[in-house]
């Protein structure tokens, strides 16, 4: 650990380098930097616009396109068209469950605690290599708008983002070639935009509501000493613009008294009439009347229905707010400043609810669906060090994690992390019985442990025997203000624990932290793509053991065909085990799966619902 100079921070690799801010977004995403008269600035690169529409769609031969020309597809080609890809980044099958019709590309589904993925032709793709498209797409603007390589960023994610997902958006960031300094909260980012929190000496308790394309926000934040804190957030991630669009549409289909069904069948006008309803709103937002045509269909709307159409919404917003209040202990009229994000706040019902609600006016005056992205190159900018006015707080010069079945690295404190720190992760067992787990602690970017440091080792002794994948064990790391790191392993079921103290500094020089830095950018690539074939094989090897388990358990109640056709599947999956080829596994994991899927689920074995919660070690 170390005072933060440019050259540990970042890494002096570049010094000359542009830092860039991004936001990436549900439904758009964007980049900005801070141009050399020391302001934010979003890129628009040669007209293509600010936002980038955070779709993808990928072309019968294999190629790819996001952005505004992925958008046609989401009618003419859905099924390889991904959109809403965030909803899935760091998410099992278990999260989503609820909401996998929402969906209209295909999502693997399971029934396991392993991430979800999506199937696009014969291709198997993680959410983190979706995302990283959309990324790759803005760097690549970046670097044409501003003729400079762009190679470091701040990404932010919503408040609500777990460790998880947090951890998805840095890989997907490393994927797409970008050294990702720091994972921000979009509140802090929308704040520091408006310079609230720069000053170290403010103390303030501020609320940050966020409307965007489809989900909906709000956090009650503290700001003490330059830190943000979220006190609450409270929101519905399936509130958001499109239902204002939804709302217009049902509107005209009643005015015009058009037939429900034939419209959704008629997909070119249900489009049509999507594209028309999104732009009727947008007009409202500033003017009183909006009177176009479909075809022949009339799509009028005055300010004042749109209002009548949208306000059950908005006040489930205001519930929303009034919740998140509560949950912090606070009321309305302790929050000193209130800061508008996502580009329906636009909407003038909105602004003016808001402001009622909490008895103040609202900061609108910066571009809300670019006001986050303006807050990350900010932050982007003080991590570089540029802000003389700012104090930089001690933090981790390189990432403290632990090893994770198959030799790769599960990161529990991200560098750049603020120090005094804590973080901690659930994990499991591989095999049956296990009554040891080795923790093994690292230090260091590179996805597989035998790149980095070893700090620690240590068993955790007295598991209690049980199937793989119902203990529980946390491991808890403690990174202290004296650069102390204490790492807790505690079985929850026994209460079984061990604990070690390292210095992680010890021995270290800037020179080799630079040189570790430099390395897992050179490497970052390549390594992201083991990562992802072990991941594969880990996972395959995980469900070849479950399977030959369940046979074995249950060989009285499934037929000896099914048997045999399981154990074939099982062979073929062990075949490609060791190919390198993780769409090819993930095929054969697939085909495993669809094949035991009924008779798993005519005899739901708890064995079975419960393996894999959990990372086995
Ligand atoms: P996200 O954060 O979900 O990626 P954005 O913040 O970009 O999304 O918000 C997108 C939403 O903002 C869309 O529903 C879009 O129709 C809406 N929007 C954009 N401009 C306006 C406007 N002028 N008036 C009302 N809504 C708008
Ligand atoms: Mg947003």
């Amino acid at each position: 650990m170390a005072k933060v100079s440019i050259n540990i921070a970042t890494g002096s690799i570049q010094k000359e380098d542009i830092i860039v801010g991004i936001d990436l977004g549900t439904t758009n995403s964007l980049v900005a930097f801070i141009n050399p008269e020391g302001k934010p600035q979003v890129i628009n690169d040669t007209g293509k616009g600010v936002l980038v529409p955070s779709i993808v769609h990928f072309h019968p031969d294999g190629s790819v396109v996001v952005g505004n020309e992925a958008k046609p597809y989401l009618v003419s080609d859905p099924s390889n068209t991904i959109f809403s890809v965030k909803r899935l980044l760091g998410r099992s099958y278990h999260d989503i469950e609820n909401y996998k019709d929402f969906f209209s590309y295909k999502v693997i589904d399971d029934n396991t605690e392993s991430l979800v993925k999506i199937k696009v032709g014969e291709r198997f793709f993680t959410p983190i290599e979706l995302s990283s498209l959309i990324l790759k797409e803005l760097k690549e603007r970046a670097e044409h708008a501003l003729k400079t390589p762009v190679n470091r960023a701040v990404i932010t994610v919503p408040a609500y983002f777990n460790d998880s997902q947090r951890q998805a958006t840095r890989d997907a960031g490393k994927l797409a070639g970008l050294d990702v300094l720091r994972i921000v909260n979009e509140p802090t980012a929308a704040s520091l935009a408006y310079g609230i929190g720069l000053n170290p000496e403010e103390e303030k308790t501020i609320a940050v509501y966020d409307l965007g394309g489809g989900t909906f926000d709000v956090s009650i934040m503290r700001i003490q000493n330059g830190i943000f804190e979220v006190l609450a957030t409270n929101g519905n991630t399936f509130l958001g613009g499109d239902d204002f669009d939804r709302a217009i549409i049902d509107h005209w289909i009643e005015q015009n008294q058009l037939n429900r069904e034939e419209v959704s069948a008629n997909k070119e006008l249900a489009q049509a009439l999507r594209l028309k309803a999104e732009e009727a709103k947008k007009a409202l937002s500033s003017q009183n009347i909006y009177n176009e045509k479909v075809g022949d269909i009339p799509c009028a709307l005055t300010r004042s229905t749109f209002d009548s159409l949208i306000l059950p919404k908005v006040e489930e917003t205001i519930v929303a707010c009034q919740n998140a209040l509560k949950d912090a202990g606070l009321s309305a009229a302790d929050i000193q400043e209130v800061v508008m994000v996502g580009g329906s706040t636009r909407t003038p019902l909105v602004k003016q609810k808001v402001a009622e609600f909490f008895g103040k006016e609202v900061h609108d005056q910066i571009n809300p669906d670019e006001v986050v992205a303006l807050g990350a190159g900010i932050q982007a900018d003080i991590l570089a060090g540029n802000r003389k006015d700012i104090l930089l707080l001690d933090v981790t010069p390189l990432s403290l994690g632990i090893e994770t079945m198959g030799g790769l690295m599960d990161v529990i404190i991200p560098r750049n992390s603020k120090v005094p720190t804590k973080a901690g992760r659930q994990y499991t067992t591989s095999v049956d019985g296990q009554v040891n787990m080795k923790i093994s602690i690292y230090q260091g970017e590179r996805d597989l442990v035998k790149e980095n440091r070893k700090l620690a080792e240590f068993d955790l002794k007295g598991i209690p025997a049980m199937p793989a994948g119902l203990p529980k064990v946390n491991i808890n790391f403690l990174l202290n203000a004296d650069g102390i790191l204490t790492v807790q392993a505690l079985e929850l079921r026994s209460g079984v624990k061990q604990e070690v103290e390292v210095k992680p500094a010890y021995g270290l020089t800037d020179q080799e932290v630079e040189q570790m830095l430099f390395d897992s950018i050179t490497h970052a690539k390549d390594d992201v793509a083991q990562r992802m074939i072990i991941e594969a094989r880990t996972e395959g090897e995980q469900m070849v053991y479950t399977a030959e388990r369940f046979l074995e358990k249950n060989k009285e109640y499934v037929s000896t065909q099914e048997i045999s056709d399981t154990i074939k599947h099982i062979e073929s999956l062990k075949e490609v085990l060791n190919s390198g080829d993780k769409d090819l596994i993930h095929k054969k994991i697939d085909e495993l799966n669809e094949f035991t899927r009924p008779f798993a689920e005519r005899l739901m074995d708890q064995a079975i619902s419960q393996a894999m919660k959990g990372k086995a070690i």
